[in-house]
């Protein structure tokens, strides 16, 4: 494992399991381990960006098709109450994988400001 690697880039190699819900050639979207919500995926590049921080102009092209999937996934689960998406970064955006990820939130009543 390279020091950019993470747990994610396990699971998209399959060297762990997780429940995915979505894969194409560019993302992989799985439930989150710890569910915050009734629904909630996590949303990956299967290129290794370690958080937004770190993300170029290369990444235009990519980052849209993560949103655009995002809005997808939340579409065929039904959430069409709404939905929340979050991206964590650096220490103190509370990140504890850095491998760049989407969370998707659904099925409860979102509150605000975050804590
Ligand atoms: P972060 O705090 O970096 O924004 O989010 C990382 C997320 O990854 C957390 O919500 C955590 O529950 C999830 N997570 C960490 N390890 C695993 C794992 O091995 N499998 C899955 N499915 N989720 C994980």
């Amino acid at each position: 494992m390279t020091n950019s690697e993470t747990v994610f880039s396990k699971i998209i190699r399959r060297e762990i399991s997780a429940d995915i819900v979505y894969e194409d050639d560019l993302v992989l979207a799985f439930k989150d381990i710890a569910s915050q919500a009734p629904f909630h995926v996590l949303l990956i590049p299967k290129k290794v960006i370690p958080s937004l921080s770190n993300v170029t102009p290369a990444d235009q092209e990519l980052l849209g098709h993560l949103l655009l999937t995002a809005h997808q996934i939340a579409k065929e689960a039904q959430l069409e109450n709404g939905y929340r998406i979050v991206i964590n970064n650096g220490a103190d955006g509370g990140q504890t994988v850095y491998h760049l990820h989407l969370h998707i939130l659904g099925g409860r009543q979102m509150q605000w400001p975050p804590g």
